[in-house]
């Protein structure tokens, strides 16, 4: 495998495959290598999960321009590690990010009578999952929570007076996002088949 310095990413052939440069050269186990960028949050739940399994960590700041453009951008962190522990890095963050999808899950489920929606979501909703009923909608957004496979949170809402972030629950069917203070649904939409 070769490496490429200048965007810290280890790779099969003669040309970096972020930057396009053929000046690599063979990868070694101690080469940095770009991991995940995350919001602050998150990056020191993925430091912590990665220090505690023997993993070194680098964070840099995240490069602007490439943030989620509803996300305040600022404050996202860019983490890397040894080539020779990528492979374990990888499956340490699997693992830290399946416990925090459990831990969101039973807080949603928990607060499950807080969840609100706005009434002009509400109606959007029952008109896009052909739901008949407010309680229909009530029980379809908490189905989709119930069956996340992965849930996310990411980005801090602007606007929110509460410094609430997005969470993202990704279930097969659907993806929703609310407010992880408010317990607001921002969103919901239909997984494409
Ligand atoms: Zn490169």
């Amino acid at each position: 495998m070769n490496y490429c310095a200048d965007c810290y990413c280890a790779f099969d052939g003669d040309v970096c495959p972020v930057c396009g440069t053929d000046r690599v050269r063979k990868v070694n186990d101690g080469d940095f290598c770009f991991l995940t960028e995350r919001d602050s949050i998150e990056s020191d739940i993925c430091d912590g999960a990665l220090r505690a399994n023997g993993i070194q960590c680098v964070t840099m700041p995240g490069l602007s321009g490439i943030e989620m453009s509803f996300a305040v951008p600022a404050f996202r962190r860019r983490l890397y590690v040894p080539f020779g522990q990528l492979m374990q890095a990888i499956n340490v963050l699997k693992e830290a990010e399946r416990l925090e999808s459990e831990k969101t899950k039973s807080r949603l489920t928990e607060n499950a009578d807080k969840l609100k929606i706005n009434d002009r979501l509400l109606k959007k909703i029952k008109h896009v999952f052909a739901l008949k009923s407010d309680e229909e909608v009530r029980s379809y957004c908490l189905g989709v929570i119930n069956k996340a496979t992965r849930i996310e949170e990411d980005g801090m809402i602007s606007g929110c007076p509460y410094g609430g972030h997005y969470i993202f629950c990704h279930a097969p069917e659907a993806v929703l996002t609310l407010n992880s203070v408010t317990f607001e649904i921002l969103s919901i939409r239909a997984e494409k088949k």
